[in-house]
């Protein structure tokens, strides 16, 4: 690939109320493999009223933080901040420009494509280089196809998947410089009212260490507050299967999967789970996969690490009384 006078990898920091979202700093990673390929230097392009936070934990783990502060750039006002991005790109005519595949990360993406006729790839779960060509890892149709996706427009743009790759390690703080953009008056074509908090955003599956999920195998509303339980016994978040929603036994910002939530835990626990291929897609991330399913044939056990054949109002209270004790 001709990178041309392109170098720099550009990362977008996404911020939610001044804290950096985890896969926001995962996209250093494929983003130092770049800057490898490149001869140029990581940039974490940080956009926010406050900045402090976000530069702090970004700078040991790349070669500069880019801050763009102002009045204008508060959470959720996805107008000022593709101009902050288009500036930047501007500015530092960047090889690559990668950010969280998340909604914000998505729309920032897609406008700085549209913006600048380029092409791009959402939602990649790895990254390999092919003769000096960055080869993108992208999953279709939950999971169950590969495609290999190479973007040959400059920059190459792309959103990735929270948990696909790990955070790079920390070295010494980059410096953080100050860039000031102003953002024309006209580009403002919508606002914030109000922020009204969801629950889902107090759930954060995407950030929970332990993921304990029940499917439609605990089998009521009064069965599934076993998998609650446990949950809080390991400090972990509540994940549910659709089945198990669509049954109101909890609420679908515990949704896992395909429509659902990609999680990445270290310990992910599976109740009553069979393994279909729409809740697995979002699960595949997870350290270490435990499954309780009394069907032996199962196609959960296929991901799982250990597995248990087993009724869960057996297993999961003994589970339970076992921590307990410890
Ligand atoms: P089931 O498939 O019914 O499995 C229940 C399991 O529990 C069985 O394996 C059974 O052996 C076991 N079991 C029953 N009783 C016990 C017991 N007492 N002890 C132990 N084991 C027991 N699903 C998602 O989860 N997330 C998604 O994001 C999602 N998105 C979808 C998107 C699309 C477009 C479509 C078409 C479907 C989607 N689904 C999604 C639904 C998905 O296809 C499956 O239907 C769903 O994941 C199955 O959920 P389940 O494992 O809870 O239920």
């Amino acid at each position: 690939m001709d990178w041309g006078n392109c170098k720099d990898i550009l990362v977008f920091l996404e911020q939610k109320e001044g804290k950096v979202v985890n896969v926001s700093l995962e996209a250093l990673t494929p983003a130092r493999t770049l800057a490898g390929l490149t001869g140029g230097k990581v940039l974490a392009l940080a956009v926010g009223t406050d900045n402090a936070a976000a530069a702090e934990k970004a700078a040991p783990l790349c070669d500069g933080v880019l801050s763009v502060e102002g009045a204008a750039f508060s959470d959720g006002c996805s107008d000022a901040m593709v101009c902050a991005l288009e500036a930047m790109v501007n500015k530092y005519a960047p090889a690559a420009v990668l950010a969280g595949n998340t909604p914000l990360g998505r729309e920032l993406t897609a406008r700085l494509d549209a913006r600048k006729g380029l092409g791009s790839v959402q939602d990649a779960t790895a990254l390999k280089i092919d003769n000096g060509t960055p080869v993108w890892t992208v999953p279709l149709y939950g999971g169950t196809v590969l495609n290999d996706v190479v973007v040959d427009t400059l920059p190459v743009v792309a959103t990735v998947r929270s948990g696909a790759f790990s955070k790079p390690e920390a070295g010494e703080a980059a410096p953080v410089t100050a860039e000031a953009v102003e953002v024309p008056a006209d580009a403002i074509k919508t606002k914030v009212v109000e922020a009204v908090k969801e629950i889902s955003e107090s759930v954060n599956l995407e950030e929970a260490k332990v993921i304990v999920t029940g499917g439609r195998g605990m089998g009521s509303q009064e069965n599934f507050a076993l998998v609650e339980e446990l949950a809080q016994l390991l400090g972990g978040v509540v994940g549910a299967t659709r089945p198990a929603i669509e049954e109101g036994w909890v609420s679908r910002a515990h949704q896992v999967g395909q429509s659902g939530k990609i999680v990445s835990p270290a310990l992910y626990i599976a109740c009553g789970v069979s393994g279909a291929t729409q809740h697995v897609s979002g699960m595949t991330g997870s350290g270490y996969v435990v499954a309780i399913n009394k069907d032996e044939d199962a196609p959960i056990f296929d991901v799982a690490d250990v597995g248990i054949v087993g009724d869960v109002m057996k297993v999961l209270p003994a589970m339970i009384e076992e921590i307990r004790k410890r």
